[in-house]
């Protein structure tokens, strides 16, 4: 070869060399806005992309259940509802053959059968009671029953070591939180704040009551600007209601102001717990680019200020 096509050749292999790497430069450059890394944050949405959710809950199961679920059906909402199966039919009670048709289209969790104090009861004891509840709930409601609330919010480490392996998955507590937050240990679930718990109990004590409403409508206001994640979680009985004072009002007025908002998911307490295991479960490769969905629930994500649906069953490319 003669020196000169040899120089051409170099010169041409040159050119090729820097055009090639000013091509991956402009893609890199290109690509720039779209490219994740497994460093990213994955955060969860409620279903529909919704930041907000409500969830209901009402313990014990007696015969005022009938007018607070009226009531409920009436504005759309959901509930979770705890009963001890051995007190129905008793006096002041539901009827066994009652809970599944009250209950319909609201969730039937465990209160234990008798409403013990549980972390004054033997190991064995504590299983019978959980056991035994939600072997007849489940005969009474025909569907597995995986939750629970203890009976005066009453646990301790023996208690949870007790109740795991019994196919409780959730259970609830009576200490409230005055906040938002999505509980990291679902058997130390604390709420958020009792409905009306204190209101209306000392007869004409009426600063005691313009305090204990202020505290809870601000709480429900809170909630419905709150422009992060929130976990709205109102617990009560439906007995209080029945009580002196205009109670039921009161809860009709708070049904009023949370219901049909498009901006908030209205759950039952195992469906929310359902939806945060999908979003738990959820497979993510590597670089955090593709994700997979197992379970068959969709499942909304924020990543990079961007919300993605991750459609129950499938894998997506979503950077
Ligand atoms: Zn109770």
């Amino acid at each position: 070869m003669r020196s000169e096509t040899r120089l051409i050749i170099v010169f041409l292999a040159l050119i090729t060399v820097i055009n090639y790497g000013k091509a991956q430069t402009n893609a890199a450059k290109a690509g720039q806005n779209d490219v994740i890394s497994s460093r990213e944050k994955v955060e969860m949405l409620f279903p529909g992309g919704k930041t907000k959710a409500l969830i209901l809950s009402f313990d014990d199961g007696m015969v005022a259940d009938n007018r607070l679920v009226r009531l409920m059906n009436e504005y759309g909402l959901i509930g979770t509802f705890h009963l001890n199966s051995n007190k129905l039919g008793t006096k002041d009670y539901l009827t066994k053959e009652e809970v599944k048709n009250i209950y319909k289209g609201h969730e039937v969790s465990g209160h234990t059968a008798n409403h013990p104090n549980l972390p004054s009861l033997s190991k064995i004891d504590v299983i019978y009671e959980v056991v035994e509840d939600r072997k007849e709930l489940e005969r009474l409601t025909d569907y597995p029953v995986r939750g629970m609330s203890y009976p005066f919010g009453n646990t301790n480490d023996f208690v949870i070591e007790a109740i795991s392996g019994l196919g409780i998955e959730y259970a609830r507590t009576v200490g409230d939180t005055y906040n938002f937050s999505i509980p990291a240990d679902f058997l130390k679930w604390q709420p958020t704040i009792h409905l009306f718990g204190k209101t209306n109990y000392i007869p004409n004590d009426t600063a005691n009551d313009r305090r204990e409403l202020g505290q809870f409508y601000q709480l429900t206001t809170d909630f419905l600007k709150a422009n992060s994640l929130a976990l709205f979680y109102v617990w009560g009985h439906s007995w209080e209601y029945e009580g002196p004072g205009n109670k039921w009002a009161e809860v009709e007025k708070f049904f009023k102001m949370v219901s049909k908002n498009p901006d908030i998911f209205y759950t039952t307490q195992i469906g929310l717990v359902d939806y945060i295991n999908a979003f738990k479960n959820l497979k993510f490769s590597v670089d955090k680019s593709m994700v997979t969905n197992l379970s068959s629930i969709n499942v909304f994500i924020k990543m990079k200020g961007k919300a993605f649906n991750i459609q129950a069953g499938s894998t997506n490319h979503i950077f």
